[in-house]
This record gives structure tokens, sequence and C-alpha cells, in this order.
């Protein structure tokens, strides 16, 4: 029995001492990106739908047009 750390890589399947890396238990940070990719483009993502309390706090903005225009700015307007 070898007394290495040796694992396989669990994108591309090769061999070697990835768990004692950075980017370990993947080989590279490449191989890492790769899986992180799987994730993103199948089903193993947990999606989840929008709920009116994932916007609390938008409501307390005060309603104009300064949301199309950056130069102005809601709470300076009028007097004070
Ligand atoms: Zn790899």
């Amino acid at each position: 029995m070898a007394n290495d750390a040796s694992i396989l890589c669990p994108t591309c399947q090769k061999r070697g001492a990835w768990l004692t890396q950075a980017c370990g238990p993947f080989c590279s940070q490449r191989c890492k990106w790769v899986d992180l990719g799987k994730w993103l483009s199948e089903e193993r993502v947990i999606s989840e739908p929008l709920r009116p309390d994932h916007f609390e706090g938008y409501g307390e903005l005060p309603p104009g047009e300064y949301l199309d225009d950056p130069g102005q700015d809601p709470y300076s307007r009028g007097g004070g």
C-alpha cells in the first residue's frame, strides 16, 4: 500500500497529491473551474423562486426619475 497522499483529480482523473495543493482536490485551478462550470450548467444548482421579501428595503426608496438618472440624488431634492 502506498503511503503517499495520492488521489485522483475529480475532473481529469490524473493521480497526484492534489490535497496538499491550494486547489485540491483538483490537480490544477483549471480543473477546479471545470468542475464549478458543471455545477452551474447542470441541474445540480438549487434555484429558488423570487419572493416579495427578497425585495425588502427597495420599497423604501422614493419614487422618481432618479433611477434612470444617476446625476440626481433623491435625498437632496427640495429645500434643506
Ligand atoms: Zn485535473
